[in-house]
């Protein structure tokens, strides 16, 4: 017995009982053998362990206090005779040392009167150092194998923290503070967030669970409530509570009112995240417990870990919150809209959908600018936020459109009310530098039907019904009625053919020609797109363009179209060879919305083999309006091509003469409307003369549209403009319909002036 083996605490404990029996056994007389340690704690696996002869009990307990006197650190710890009781007693004291030199308890070895012998005094004293080796290799070994448990514990946390998510969060929070509770021999944990903004501590997990009273003096604490909490607010390093000097009244009590128990002590790590603390990770304990820097390390360990998840986690929200909000007014989108409305519907809430468009919104967007514009949207979305209410749901779509979604709503009347309401408040003046600038909208309103679960469709007829209040002048609310039902069915029904017809050759071209007004010589043609109907038979482009525009089938329709014109364009070429023709074709705004129309349009010209001076392409002024920046990208991918680029219904949208000038174009065909004005209404007529000074100014052609009868002619020759298309001069025509005028290269003047009317002999500007 020289010398233990490595041993594990448990052992060691086993070891001491062993040393204890053997002394009692080979010191002859021997009363008391004991081994008296600081506290349990101080010898990792020793026991106090004792023994003592019958009788000699008053005696240990004497010897015992005298001892532990001496390793309280007064005296030397050494052997001692003394008085007990008028006996004399004869105390071996051998040290317990661990390697360090540190004391952790001794060896007591003790009996009346007799002097000890030399060889008994080696005896306790080779004991003791057996003792003392044992104990530097427990110690040094619990330290290790605690060490391990503690890794194995961050090992384990981080293991649980890797997998957890926003919606595990709360179950993970949980259980780490209660391992770490059960760990660390803790009697209460918790998990605390700080509210920095509202001035806060929040319990958000604790361990073991409480009966929580009501209200929870534990729950929502403010900082400034006590000394602690105040501590807690910006804790960088870890804190201790060591009984009632730190932890004081208020906090003692509040702890008591809240758990019912009476609190002795605990620590406090911060949870730091961004510079910031976050909140704090406590344990308390209802006896006194002394905290190893490894296990205080640890907890900071798992601190860091915890935060790295409620980082992952803040992120993860913002990248959802983001997902599901507008930026610009921090209003739900689209996406989150139509979750909300088909929550609504799964679970049969009665709810009516308001859809809101500004009324004119571009035009106030070009004449205010687009950080006006910003402004004018996020006011309207405040203004919709805190003026609906607590059941009601607000998103914005995108652009001017805003959504509502109220709920409870007990019929049309009340909804109407509502929506009139809402357009007050956003028609409510917004200041611009002094400037009052008001808005109006249109609504259209839906309601929710018993059986009705497509979101997407109830947003849908909302916003045909917006359409129709727009239709009717307005800043007012329309209700989606069997009317605009019948008008959607019709629609989709219209859609659904015309796909058909797009994909299996139901399209046609019909060409209009366009003519010099004072000689009748042909100039171009324009393909306008016509549509072979299964029923209905041939229709105009006017009759089915809008809903092509509104589902999107343009795009492939347009395509069609352009290819079909290049077709006809190069067989025209081949038939007349000498006929300097130009063919116009339309194109929709949507088309300029995807990409790669250019490169389209280049592949055509060099399959069909076509200059790009023998084409135009025609957009209207409100594609030139909607998207600017990109329309002005295209344009000049077709001008860098040769194409002719011409402003469709001039007149109609608010084109400036800025935006002109920035553009490549190099005509303007005057809208039909004003054209037809120009003999009746004076107003009209000075539109046009304004357009076409503007068109001189800016070197543009100008064409004029819907030309219907010979008076027109004399003015538009007089305002100075000699070129024009309309029923008088020709109807569009088929390609074959049309070979009398391509053969002609022109129509005849007795077409469309009559007898004695000739074109005064002016300087030809607009060729
Ligand atoms: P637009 O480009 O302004 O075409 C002129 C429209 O006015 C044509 O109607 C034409 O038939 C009609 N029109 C011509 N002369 C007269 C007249 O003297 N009086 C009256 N009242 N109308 C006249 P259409 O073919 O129904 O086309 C309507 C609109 O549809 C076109 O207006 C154009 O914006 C669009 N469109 C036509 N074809 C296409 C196409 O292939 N692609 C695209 N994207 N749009 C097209
Ligand atoms: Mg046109
Ligand atoms: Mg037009």
């Amino acid at each position: 017995m020289t010398n233990l083996p490595h041993v594990s605490p448990s052992v060691v404990g086993l070891q001491t009982r062993l040393v204890i029996e053997t002394l009692t056994q080979v010191v002859p007389g021997t009363e008391i053998v004991e081994i008296v340690a600081e506290s349990d704690e101080t010898i990792p696996g020793f026991v106090v362990e004792s023994w003592v002869a019958p009788g000699s009990e008053n005696s240990l307990s004497h010897i015992r206090k005298r001892v532990l006197g001496q390793l309280g650190g007064q005296t030397a710890v050494g052997s001692f005779s003394c008085m007990i009781s008028g006996v004399a007693w004869g105390v071996l004291v051998e040290a317990i040392e661990v390697q360090d030199g540190a004391v952790m308890g001794a060896l007591v070895v003790a009996r009346q009167g007799r002097a000890w012998s030399s060889r008994e005094r080696a005896l306790v004293k080779a004991f003791g150092g057996l003792l003392s080796h044992a104990a530097t290799l427990s110690t040094r070994e619990s330290a290790l194998l605690d060490q391990r448990r503690l890794d194995e514990l961050v090992g384990q946390v981080a293991e649980r923290l890797m997998s957890a998510s926003s919606r595990t969060r709360q179950n993970v929070l949980s259980w780490t503070i209660r391992v770490l509770a059960e760990f660390l021999g803790a009697d209460v944990a918790f998990l605390r967030r700080n509210d920095h903004s509202r001035g806060l501590s929040i319990l958000e997990a604790e361990w073991p669970p409480r009966e929580i009273p009501d209200p929870d003096p534990l729950g929502e604490v403010p900082f400034d409530s006590d000394p602690v909490f105040a501590a807690l607010r910006n804790l960088r390093a870890p804190f201790y509570l060591t009984g009632e000097a730190d932890a004081g009244d208020e906090y003692l009590d509040r702890v008591e009112k809240g758990s019912g128990v009476q609190l002795v002590g605990g620590a406090a790590v911060p949870l730091l995240l961004a510079d910031m603390t976050w909140g704090v990770l406590g344990f308390l304990h209802f006896r006194l417990h002394a905290w190893s820097p490894e296990e205080v390390s640890t907890l900071q360990a798992i601190a860091s870990m915890l935060m790295q998840l409620q980082a992952r986690i803040d992120a993860e929200g913002r990248t959802e919150y983001n997902a599901l909000h507008d930026d610009l007014t921090g209003l739900p989108n689209r996406r989150a809209l139509l979750q909300e409305l088909e929550d609504r519907l799964e679970a049969h809430r009665k709810t009516a959908v308001l859809f809101f468009d500004l009324d004119r919104f571009k035009v106030m967007n070009d004449f205010l600018g687009h950080a006006s514009g910003d402004r004018v949207l996020t006011t309207i979305g405040d203004r919709i936020r805190t003026s609906i209410r607590p059941n009601d749901f607000a998103a914005r779509l995108g652009g001017d459109e805003f959504v509502i979604l109220v709920g409870e709503v007990s019929g049309e009347m009340e909804v109407m009310a509502t929506a009139y309401r809402i357009l007050g408040v956003i028609g409510e003046p917004i200041d611009f530098a002094g400037q009052q600038v008001s808005h109006t909208a249109s609504v259209g309103i839906v309601l929710s039907r018993p059986g009705l679960r497509n979101g997407m469709e109830l947003l849908g007829w909302a916003d045909v019904a917006m359409y129709a209040a727009k239709r009717q002048g307005r800043n007012q609310a329309v209700v989606f009625d069997d009317v605009l039902q019948e008008l959607v069915s019709e629609r989709s029904k219209t859609e659904l053919t015309l796909r058909e017809a797009i994909e299996s050759d139901g399209l046609r071209l019909h060409y209009q020609p366009e003519v010099d007004l004072r000689t009748g010589r042909l100039l171009a043609v324009e393909a306008l797109v016509r549509w072979e109907h299964p029923t209905r038979g041939l229709l105009p482009a006017s009759a089915f363009i809008t809903v092509a525009e509104e589902t999107g089938l343009v795009v492939d329709m347009g395509r069609w179209v352009f290819t079909e014109a290049c077709r006809q364009l190069a067989a025209w070429r081949r038939e007349y060879p000498d006929l300097p023709l130009i063919v116009r074709v339309n194109m929709s705004p949507a088309e300029f919305v995807i990409s790669g129309l250019v490169e389209f349009v280049e592949d055509r010209l060099r399959v069909y083999d076509i200059p790009g001076e023998r084409l135009c392409i025609e957009v209207t002024e409100h594609a030139v309006l909607q998207e600017p920046e990109q329309t002005a990208r295209i344009l000049r991918g077709f001008q860098a091509l040769g194409v002719e680029i011409a402003i469709d219904d001039f007149g109609t949208g608010y084109a400036s003469f800025t935006e002109l000038k920035r553009l490549p174009v190099n005509l303007l065909k005057l809208d039909q409307t004003f054209v037809q004005g120009i003999i009746t209404d004076p107003s009209d007529r000075a539109i046009v003369e304004a357009i076409i000074q503007l068109g001189r100014a800016l070197d543009l052609g100008m064409i004029a549209e819907g030309i219907e009868c010979s008076a027109t002619i004399d003015k538009l020759l007089e305002l100075g403009c000699h070129r024009g298309q309309g029923y008088l001069m020709s109807v569009p025509m088929s390609a074959e319909e049309l070979a009398p005028v391509l053969n002609a290269g022109a129509i005849a003047l007795s077409v469309f002036r009559p007898a004695g009317k000739v074109a005064p002999a002016l300087a030809d500007r607009s060729l």
